[in-house]
């Protein structure tokens, strides 16, 4: 019989956590990430010092149902020289200025044909534009467009020092935390962005800390973090672990997750699984104004795990919704868009939501004829730190009355509208004192 257990928020959140997962996005900000490559490489090993993920390398070529592992990626070097020879775009000030996954070229052209190969954003003309190009043989760059409109007349040189390797891999990392239980609680991340901070430095730091915090503690699920490329990366981790897969119940894709807006969520296909409606929950209790948004087939790797084959309770968690914040997908996605607060507060989420999911028991009244007798047990507001009685004690009498059997602690909670942590800690108090079991 599972026992209503401890809870998480308080034990694995520390003030400065915020302050640490920003350090982590700076630190890994700079890499030259792509869906495969030495960047991702890099990345992964910056995770490996927070948490001891296993690092896999899945050849290219390899087939991954409707796709195949691409060939590696990686780049040196590469910049636009004008007419006088002065670098006018170079990847090395900020790898955004490149089209990730360019082909290698070494030539000379005229402006106008150079321009065919140059993206910019006219309606945000002082921004690089983060652009790939990863299934088609191309090469680019991408620029301001304000810096797009000074450049003169004349042959340019462009240069692009990349390679694609038919012999390479793509890498992604795995980190496993057994449980009391085979069922699984799976976070993942992807690591395929280069110089972005929100999206994903931000996923990707949260993910390595809350599996680090949760490596320390025992829990009734097991959990399962991937940092993997978006889209082909969770393609192939999904191809190679079909029947493992069955065994995820609950999960969350965290991106996104550093910036002041939102917070949204978006749901698993399902949209009724106990991770959509613990995350709403968080959400309501804790935030003035959160968006919570029905599944779409787009967006990030949720997509994968909510496909036919698999329909997994997989939701999406962020803060700014990804598509509609001005900096999405742009230069000014740096480290002065995200901030330690948004960061911590993200943490502290999840871990409100681990609490819910392990701790989300049907329980019964072992007391149910009327009240019981709170007063001759010691128990009338009996819990501590409340300014008064009634809310002391409303939480404890809401449990007892839903208490039948067929409702869960969070059913009462979102019932109730009283935070998760305080239902919990009325139903662990009277299972304390027989006057309640789990079911
Ligand atoms: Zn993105």
């Amino acid at each position: 019989m599972p026992a209503i257990g401890e809870m998480f928020s308080r034990k694995l959140y520390s003030e400065d956590i915020g302050d640490r997962l920003y350090e982590f996005a700076s630190a890994i900000y700079p890499i030259c990430r792509s869906i495969t490559g030495n960047g991702v490489r890099e990345t992964l090993r910056h995770v490996k010092k927070i948490v001891d993920i296993d690092i896999h390398e899945v050849p290219s070529g390899t087939t991954a149902f409707d796709w195949k592992v691409p060939r590696e990626w990686n780049v040196r070097d590469a910049y636009i020289k004008d007419p006088t020879g002065r670098k006018v775009v170079d990847f090395k000030v900020h790898n955004l200025h490149l089209l990730n996954y360019s082909i290698p070229v070494s030539t000379k052209l005229p402006l106008s044909e150079l321009k065919k190969h140059i993206y910019t954003m006219p309606d945000q003309p002082t921004l690089i534009p983060y652009r790939t190009s990863y299934y088609k043989d191309n090469w680019g760059f991408c620029m301001a467009h304000n810096e797009l409109q000074k450049l003169a007349d004349g042959m340019y040189e462009v240069f692009v020092d990349s390679d694609h390797n038919d012999n390479g891999s793509l890498s992604y990392g795995e980190y496993f935390h057994q449980g009391e239980t085979d069922d699984e609680f799976l976070f993942s991340s992807h690591v395929c962005h280069p110089s972005l901070a929100n999206d994903n430095c931000s996923g990707i730091g949260v993910n390595a800390f809350l599996a680090s915090a949760l490596s320390k503690v025992r829990t009734r699920y097991s959990y399962r973090f991937i940092f993997a490329p978006g889209t082909i990366g969770s393609i192939t981790w999904l191809s190679r672990n079909q029947d493992r897969a069955q065994r995820i119940k609950h999960g969350l894709i965290v991106s996104c997750v550093g910036d002041p807006g939102g917070p949204t969520y978006k749901r698993s296909q399902k949209g009724t699984a106990l991770i959509d409606r613990a995350v709403e929950h968080v959400y309501t209790s804790s935030e003035s104004n959160p968006n919570i948004i029905d599944f779409s087939p787009y967006g990030y790797d949720e997509r994968q795990y909510c496909s036919p084959a698999f329909d997994l309770s997989v939701g999406l968690i962020l803060r700014s919704k990804f598509g509609e914040f001005p900096e999405y997908h742009t230069s000014a996605d740096n480290l002065d868009f995200i901030k330690p607060e948004y960061l911590g507060r993200s943490f502290k989420a999840l871990l409100d939501i681990i609490d819910i999911v392990e701790n989300d028991f049907k329980t019964v009244s072992l007391a149910p004829n009327c009240e019981p007798n709170l007063g001759k047990r010691g128990l009338y507001g009996a819990i501590g730190g409340d300014k008064t009685a009634y809310d002391a004690n409303l939480p404890v009498f809401w449990v007892l009355n839903q208490s039948d059997g067929t409702r869960s602690l969070l059913d009462i909670a979102v019932r109730a509208k009283i935070p998760f942590e305080r239902i919990q800690a009325a139903a662990k108090m009277l299972s304390e004192n027989d006057l309640l079991k789990v079911v």
